[in-house]
């Protein structure tokens, strides 16, 4: 097997943190989250006092200064886990990432601090109902009043939407007629009047992760809540959105090797016919064949990696991983399911609720359809 050779001994010893972390602490209670359709608000702060939220942000904003690789091992214990409901990630990664970029100091101040402890739970709200690939169609739009924005819209599968205390939410603030120049990215804290949210949306998968839809009703908003340059907002989500791609890929390579995992010692213990279903050829091939993809997978990822630590990352590079490797993990997972028999179908068995979480990678993040769409363009 080829070895990993990207990560430290810290990062190994923060890993031994993580897994300990999910497991202990989030899988136990992943049946009731996902009866309730989120999961508990004091986990977030659990996650801040053990300091596993913003980890790559700056110490003096509340964060370790780490690099990436430290987002990229709790993203990867995570998934060993399966756990599908906690959006850490996306407010660890994602989010912040936007206001550290992006923000002034003073927005900074104001908000990294208290996301790092969990205080302050974080959504990004791009997607409306009427818009979801074609970004920069959306029609929420940010009118200026004097010092304020006053917004109306709505977004739609918003991952944290319900219990989150602050949005980085995409605007139209300009009519210009060239889409990308017209949109904007503004804060907008959950506690102002007019903004409310729906229910959790009820998913195919991913139960226990809270995903819903945002509305804005002349929400007054400060114009002090704008990140980065007014009609900016495209740049800067292309900016980051190559990272956010790659996220996807660590966690569905991450993902596939479980089921992988669980399908093994499944098809060693289950006998058919006086036999284990390990000892059949077809068994033996498949496993063989998908030990093989994800090693293939995983190299090319952890290349990628690389790349991001030398912030050279291609967008196709990203759009390649994305697309392939969440493909990758539909197909592996489908597999393990099939060599797990009937019980494959049947929740309590971790594959299953697998195959169900799995299913959104190939959506969320831009849909595969559009990964190749950005491939293409560079050919
Ligand atoms: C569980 C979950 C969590 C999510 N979390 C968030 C979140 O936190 N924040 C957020 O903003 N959004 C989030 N989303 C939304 C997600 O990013 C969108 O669903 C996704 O970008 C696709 O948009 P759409 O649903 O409008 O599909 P559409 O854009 O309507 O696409 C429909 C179909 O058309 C195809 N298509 C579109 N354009 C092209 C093209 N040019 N060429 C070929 N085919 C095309 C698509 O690939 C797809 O197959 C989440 C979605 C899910 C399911």
């Amino acid at each position: 097997m080829i070895p990993r050779t990207i990560f430290s001994a810290e990062h190994e010893e923060f890993r031994k943190n993580a897994r300990r972390f999910f497991n202990e602490e989030i899988v136990p209670h992943r049946e009731a989250w996902e009866a309730q359709q989120h999961i508990d608000r004091k986990m977030w702060n659990r996650a801040g006092e053990l300091g596993f939220l913003c980890v790559t942000m700056p110490e003096e904003y509340g964060g370790a200064g780490v690099d990436r690789l430290f987002s990229v091992v709790l993203m990867e214990e995570q998934s060993y886990a399966g756990d599908s409901g906690s959006g850490f990630s996306l407010h660890s990664d994602i989010v912040a990432n936007y206001i550290n970029n992006f923000g002034n100091a003073e927005q900074k101040m104001k908000w990294l601090p208290k996301m790092a402890t969990g205080e302050l739970v974080s959504a990004i709200a791009m997607t409306e109902p009427g818009t979801g690939s074609d970004l920069q169609a959306v029609r929420t739009t940010a009118v200026e009043d004097g010092d304020d924005y006053i917004v109306n819209g709505s977004k739609i599968f918003i991952t944290n939407g319900y219990l989150c205390d602050l949005a980085v939410v995409v605007v139209k603030t300009g009519n210009s007629g060239e889409g990308s120049k017209d949109i904007s990215l503004l804060v907008i804290e959950a506690d102002r009047p007019g903004f409310s949210k729906g229910k959790p949306l009820k998913k195919v998968g991913m139960h226990a992760q809270d995903t819903c839809e945002l509305f804005f009703e002349n929400v007054r908003v400060p114009k002090t809540n704008l990140l980065g340059k007014l009609g900016m907002g495209f740049v800067m989500l292309m900016q980051e959105l190559a990272w956010e791609r790659l996220m996807i890929a660590i966690t569905s390579i991450a993902g596939a090797e479980a089921a992988l995992q669980q399908t093994m010692e499944y098809t060693r213990g289950r006998k058919v016919f006086g036999k284990p279903v390990s000892a059949y050829q077809n068994t033996r091939f498949k496993l063989a064949e998908m030990k093989a993809e994800l090693a293939i997978g995983r190299v090319f990822v952890d290349r990628c990696l690389e790349m991001v630590l030398k912030k050279k990352l291609g967008v196709d590079d990203a759009a390649t991983a994305k697309y392939w490797c969440s493909d990758l993990m539909g197909k592996v997972i489908d597999q393990c399911v099939q060599l797990h028999g009937g019980y494959g179908f049947m929740m309590d068995y971790p594959i299953a609720r697998a195959y169900i979480d799995c299913r959104a990678q190939r959506i969320y993040g831009g849909t595969n359809e559009i990964m190749k769409e950005l491939i293409a363009r560079t050919m």
